[in-house]
């Protein structure tokens, strides 16, 4: 490691608990942060790595009042949906929060008071959108028009999910509001504000001269380009009843704003750990590090002492409120330490789409854990392989398929079990003693040393993509050891070799052992299994004697599975459906017509009738040529129905008919008639029929 610090403070973004999260989320922050994570435990590293669910702000209700019920339902719904698929892709937080949680509310307010009391927040008086219908202040994302800076027609009030930019609801072109769909009107409202701008010059020293050669570049660039167009003031409180109250007299309906809480809950994530290990009810998650007489005010140092390195793991979107807004936060709060480093990534798209939950695009977590149980590793794997580090990347089905298939399967799997199974034939399932070695032995034991130092540097410096690459190197050179040196043809000559050999193959697996855990860390545990040992240590995993001859084995089984062409399809073709499927549902519903009077309406004489004949018409695409039985009388009825139904499908079959429209030539036929019809809205069209068969004639009112 570059500089060693007394101890490590590692936090992944928030997810916000209102709805599920998708497989662009995991390859954003988490996964990445949980390799690191691993990565600096297996290094013994003093560390605590928190998160937590974000569960404030305005989509929160807003996704209430979609699925009809309460904010606080949504919040528990989708924590408990995010902890889980959490927990079963092996991200190891020491601690998985709630910002609803009392300790988190009473740390916000805290913090609001400690600026307030410095005076170093500002009460203005501005106008706001009101939606007049509803009665309330539009905060944030209760408000949608276009975005100002790529024309997307559905960005928020506070941020334009398609370009990533951060925009002041004012910003946006013919808005919206997302409650009534009504144009909001400007109304005066109170709010404290954060004068960013005043912060502007420590901000330039800090990022711009501290950072500008350790910062990803994507980071710094984003940074750099928002203090050189300079800083704006911030509201840091909305008006809305969901949230953090503001801690002062005389703001009713007034709450925090969620991107000034939601920071705060990496804080109060890492007091509540304290609490709980002073308490007895939890311990750390690092097996080796024994931590005796915690009291709750340990976690200050890993928040204020300056020996804690800070990093925060996060997409793209997030960047802003990492190293900008939650920074300046903590800076004028005074005593916190600053991140050291943001490592966030770009995103990640999918099939040559933007990944999107509400367009039905993506791939959620908790879907994939279903259709893929046991294969945690495979997912992270195969996101790993592919982060969007330095710019988008993307998933495909295809591409998942293959590095399973080619590489997990192929070289990782074929080589542990090559060698498993090897042993057991020829050793009864014991390490077999290593004699002279050969030329080829020593090469490998030399790429091996090489690699690993390869990776270490590669994780150091935060390139999980490289890492992973040089992780996968590690079996692929076993791999290539087993077929070069062949030890089943040796086996019928020269017993001693062999033994050399596998005894080699097997102090790799020891050693992937250790080396897989932050990647792969479900593998690595089966591969502890099967090699018979607890656990080692990364700097003992640069041995070559790991395992002594004659320790026993356990039964080689195999460590991953073929994924077949029909599981790859069928998830290609949900995809595709869920993607038709979101369209249709979002799509809106055409507005009612002016309202009309009992006497307009019955002057239209609706019956059922019979179609008693059905042909195409020549020349023509849509229409069909209906031959109705009214009740009345047979008559002939021109309908543009032809790309609906052919004419088989709909003879015999009773249809409302509107019998008194004027008569009119349609391609030289005269029709006297209408079929009523019912138009999804994708414009399928459906037969409007009684629920069951009535006589023809019947009126319909
Ligand atoms: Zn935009």
């Amino acid at each position: 490691m570059s500089k060693d610090f007394k101890r490590y403070l590692i936090t992944a973004a928030l997810p916000y608990a209102n709805g599920p999260k998708h497989i662009g989320h995991l390859a954003g922050a988490y996964i990445p942060s949980d390799v690191y994570v691993r990565y600096l435990r297996s290094l013994d590293k003093d560390v605590v790595f928190v998160c937590g669910s974000d569960e404030h702000g305005t989509a929160i209700p807003n996704q209430a009042l979609k699925e009809n019920t309460t904010s606080q339902a949504i919040i528990d719904k989708y924590d408990a949906q995010i902890r889980d698929c959490f927990k079963k892709l092996g991200m190891s937080f020491d601690i998985y929060h709630r910002t609803s949680e009392q300790i988190h509310h009473e740390t916000s307010q805290e913090i609001f008071l400690n600026l307030y009391n410095k005076g170093l927040l500002t009460e203005e008086v501005s106008e706001q959108y009101f939606d007049d219908k509803a009665n309330v202040f539009l905060a944030d994302r209760y408000i949608v028009g276009t975005c100002p800076k790529c024309a997307n027609p559905n960005a928020y009030g506070d941020q334009c999910e398609r370009c990533g930019s951060t925009l002041s609801p004012r910003e946006l072109i013919n808005p919206r509001s997302t409650l009534t769909g009504n144009s909001p009107v400007l109304k005066e409202t109170k709010h404290w504000y954060l004068p960013l701008q005043n912060y502007e010059g420590w901000l330039s020293d800090w990022i711009l001269k501290s950072h500008k050669d350790d910062w990803k570049v994507n980071v710094y660039g984003q940074c750099k380009s928002w203090i050189d167009a300079g800083l704006q003031p911030r509201a840091m409180t909305r008006d809305l009843d969901w949230g953090i109250k503001v801690p002062l007299p005389n703001a009713e309906g007034k709450v925090l704003y969620v991107w000034f809480d939601a920071p705060i809950g990496y804080i109060s994530a890492t007091r509540a750990l304290f609490k709980e290990m002073a308490e007895g009810k939890q311990k750390f998650s690092t097996p080796q590090r024994e931590f005796k007489n915690i009291t709750a005010a340990d976690w200050k140092p890993y928040w204020q002492d300056k020996e804690t390195k800070l990093i925060h793991f996060v997409g793209k979107d997030n960047i802003v409120f990492h190293c900008i807004i939650f920074p300046i936060i903590l800076h004028a709060a005074g005593d916190y330490i600053l991140p050291d480093n943001v490592p966030a990534n770009e995103f990640m798209n999918l099939e040559g789409d933007k990944m999107s939950t509400s367009r039905g695009w993506s791939i959620e977590m908790h879907e994939y854990l279903e259709d893929f149980p046991g294969k945690p590793d495979v997912l992270r794997y195969a996101l790993l392989t592919n982060l969007p580090e330095t710019k988008d990347s993307e998933f495909t089905w295809r591409d998942f398929q293959s590095k399973n298939n080619n590489e997990l399967v192929a070289i990782f799997g074929n080589f542990m079990n090559r060698a498993l199974v090897l042993t057991q034939k020829y050793f009864e399932n014991k390490v077999p003693n290593r004699g002279i070695l050969h030329q080829v032995d020593n090469d490998l034991v030399n790429q091996l040393g090489e690699t690993q130092a390869f990776l270490g540097m590669a994780l150091d410096g935060y390139r999980f993509r490289e890492a992973t690459a040089h992780m996968m190197q590690i079996a692929r050179l076993g791999n290539k050891y087993l077929a070069e040196t062949e030890p089943w043809k040796l086996a019928k000559t020269d017993m001693e070799r062999v033994g050399t050999i596998l005894n080699l193959s097997l102090q790799i697996i020891a050693r992937l052992s250790v080396i897989v855990e932050p990647f792969l860390p479900f593998t690595a545990q089966k591969l502890r299994k099967q090699i018979n040992i607890d656990s080692l240590s990364w700097s003992s995993a640069d041995s070559v004697n790991l395992l002594r001859p004659n320790h026993l084995l356990s039964e080689p089984s195999l460590l991953f599975e073929k994924i077949e062409d029909d599981v790859i399809n069928a998830q290609i073709k949900k995809l595709t459906d869920s993607k038709k499927e979101m369209e249709l549902a979002n799509q809106p519903v055409i507005p009612a017509k002016a309202e009309i009077s009992f006497d307009d309406f019955s002057k239209m004489d609706i019956r059922v009738g019979t179609i008693l004949s059905a042909e195409r018409v020549e020349k023509s695409k849509k229409l069909l040529k209906l031959n109705v039985d009214t009740g009345i009388d047979h008559r002939t009825v021109m309908s543009g129905i032809a790309e609906h139904f052919s004419p088989e499908q709909i003879i015999g079959k009773q249809v409302s008919i509107l019998i008194n429209l004027a008569p009119r030539k349609i391609m030289g036929v005269e029709s006297q008639g209408m079929i009523l019809m019912a138009e999804d809205k994708d414009g399928t069209l459906r037969l409007l029929q009684p629920n069951e068969i009535v006589s023809a004639g019947s009126t319909v009112s």
